[in-house]
């Protein structure tokens, strides 16, 4: 079975002009989600992993998944005045306006090997925001990983000091 057939396109969602790329049929079909889990797995090729941070809220579908199977922990970034306790933020640029993310204080150890995921590379912002937090928490970047990656929008150069990878591209 190929994921991607899985991956449906809606047109003008969430707003007028977008293609949004919707992994929700993937999500329920059984298969599907074991060989989607095995797969970002292996684009890490073995190497260790302390926490998963994954960005809400697409991140924290298979970011714990993946937590699970690599025997490390999940973390949580969340927009504004979601996490309870005390964060940190880092705010960046949207084509209009801006947008901030936040990350639990303690969330991250001084050199802990982190791995973060989402389901959704496209301009690469978020990704970016989320790599800051925890270098700024004292976290080591060992990949960024995707479920899909839009290449047509260049995510890939804003993050490319870090480890990218992504197991389907559009
Ligand atoms: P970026 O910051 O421009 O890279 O946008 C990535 C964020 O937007 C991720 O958290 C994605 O979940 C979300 N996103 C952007 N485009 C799509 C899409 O087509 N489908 C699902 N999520 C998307």
């Amino acid at each position: 079975m190929e994921l991607r057939s899985l991956i449906r396109d809606i047109h003008n969602f969430p707003k007028e002009g977008v293609v949004f790329k919707d992994i929700t049929m993937l999500l329920q079909n059984p298969d599907a989600l074991k060989k989607t889990t095995v797969a970002l797995l292996n684009l890490l090729e073995g190497k260790d992993i302390d926490k998963v941070v994954g960005m809400e809220s697409r991140g924290f579908i298979f970011g714990p998944l993946l937590a699970d199977k690599l025997n490390a922990g999940f973390v949580p970034i969340r927009k504004p005045g979601k996490l309870p306790s005390e964060t940190i933020s880092e705010t960046y640029e949207l084509e209009y306006g801006t947008d901030t993310l936040e990350i639990h204080l303690d969330a991250i150890q001084k050199g802990d090997r982190v791995l973060i995921h989402d389901d959704v590379l496209a301009t690469g912002g978020t990704a970016m925001a989320a790599c800051k937090l925890v270098e700024k928490l004292g976290g080591v970047i060992v990949q960024c990983n995707f479920l899909i990656e839009l290449n047509f929008l260049n995510g890939k150069e804003k993050i490319n000091e870090y480890s990218v990878q992504s197991l389907i591209t559009y």
